[in-house]
């Protein structure tokens, strides 16, 4: 079998750490695996070297700080070849540059365009453990790039398609997908397996187990994942197309604060406006989520819709540069609301999900502010300071001890 395993950064922080990877990935390859290798950097690396650049320079090129970031995962890999040596395991470690991981030229946001096995088909043959740096790739000018961060989840997917391995596995400091975040949810309970679909929905609200681009990618080449613990044996999450889970209706509820409500009001009542809005806004590369368009009044109508927090100011800048063209009276910024939303794929058979979430909510005192639904997902936005109330609510709702 060829398997990859991907190590976060908790994963591999210190010595101690590093060593009780090498002795789990032995295991694997004195079985008679091929076993590849992903790791991230070290503990908090990434951060400290975004801190380090800032210091140097508060505008940094972002391309030296690709260049930065990706020492990282040099440092984890190397010293994680360095301590199966020890252990008298046969091992390499290689960045994206001696592989040859191919990536659009975006730095801080790269994207896989093609990545070259020969090199590690070839240390594999030689009986070697192969240890790949994550979240880093090389563009077309021979630079550096990175994925954006959590990226190294991508980078496991994107080898375990390449290798058509037999098996990905995502090591991490908590044993699984939760039908919530624990810290918040003391009764959220463990999830055996799930959807692509509902991964990737709460990949995207926030629920920071996976990188939501691997899971996109491992849904595009059927790549089945399994979430689990690096500390201890216990069964994780299984990411695939189906599940055996149709009873479930809601497998898990995900809250994200990074958001914010922008409110236009008082814009005409014709067609086009929307469009214009909206335009201005894609140009920037700014993402509109849940959107909400009041019913006309005397010729005018208001259109609110939340970003991410970061884009907030931005936003408001560029509706107000172009105040006239979209003929709105006035625009506000409320940047201290969050989203709370309920995700299960058995949604889409069966009504109801929506009414006994507002139920829940009504339950617990907590105001909506804007509702937006997808197949297989309930949001709802309302204030910051009732998010973890909220859900606790909706999760005891849906999901019975
Ligand atoms: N080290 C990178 C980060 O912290 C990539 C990763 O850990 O997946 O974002
Ligand atoms: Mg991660």
């Amino acid at each position: 079998m060829l398997i990859v395993k991907k190590f976060g950064g908790s994963s591999v922080a210190d010595k101690e750490h590093i060593y009780n990877v090498a002795k789990r990935c032995i295991e694997d390859y004195q079985k008679g695996n091929d076993v590849v290798v992903v790791l991230s950097a070290m503990g908090k690396t990434t951060d400290r070297l975004l801190e380090m650049a800032k210091d140097f320079n508060p505008n940094p090129s972002k391309r030296e700080v690709d260049m930065l970031l990706a020492t990282g995962e040099q440092t984890s890999t190397a010293l994680m070849s360095m301590a199966m040596g020890a252990l008298g395991v046969p091992s390499v470690s290689l960045n994206a540059f001696q592989i040859t991981m191919h990536t659009s030229s975006r730095y801080g946001n790269a994207r896989f365009k093609k990545i070259d096995t020969q090199r590690i088909r070839h240390e594999l043959e030689n009986r070697k453990i192969v240890i790949v740096t994550g979240f880093q790739g090389i563009n077309k000018y021979d630079d550096l790039t990175t994925l954006g961060r959590g990226g190294s989840d991508t980078t496991a997917v994107a080898l375990a398609a390449v290798l058509h391995a037999d098996s990905c596995e995502i090591y991490t400091d908590v044993e699984g997908v939760y039908t919530a975040d624990p810290r918040i949810v003391p009764n959220a309970k463990k999830i055996p397996e799930i959807t692509y679909d509902e991964m990737l929905e709460l990949a995207t609200l926030g629920a920071k187990v996976l990188h939501n681009r691997s899971v996109e990618m491992a849904k595009k080449y059927g790549v089945q994942l399994v979430v689990r613990s690096s500390l201890n044996n216990a069964e994780g999450t299984i990411v695939k197309e189906e599940t055996d889970m149709e009873s479930m209706l809601v497998s898990g509820v995900a809250i994200d604060k990074n958001t914010a409500r922008i409110a236009v009001f008082g814009v005409k009542d014709t067609p086009g406006i929307a469009f214009k809005i909206f335009d201005l806004l894609a140009r920037k590369n700014i993402n509109v989520d849940v959107i909400l368009q009041s019913i006309g009044r005397e010729g005018t109508k208001d259109i609110s819709f939340t970003v991410a927090r970061d884009d907030a100011e931005e936003t408001v800048a560029i509706l107000e540069e172009h105040k006239s063209r979209i003929t709105a009276k006035r625009i506000e910024m409320n940047d201290t609301v969050a989203k709370v939303s309920v995700v299960g794929a058995g949604m889409q058979s069966n009504p109801g999900v929506a009414s006994r979430m507002f139920e829940a909510l009504y339950n617990a005192g907590i105001n909506i502010r804007m509702i937006a639904t997808s197949e297989i997902r309930i949001t709802v936005l309302i204030n910051e300071e009732d998010v973890e109330k909220a859900m606790r609510a909706v999760h005891d709702q849906f999901i019975e001890d």
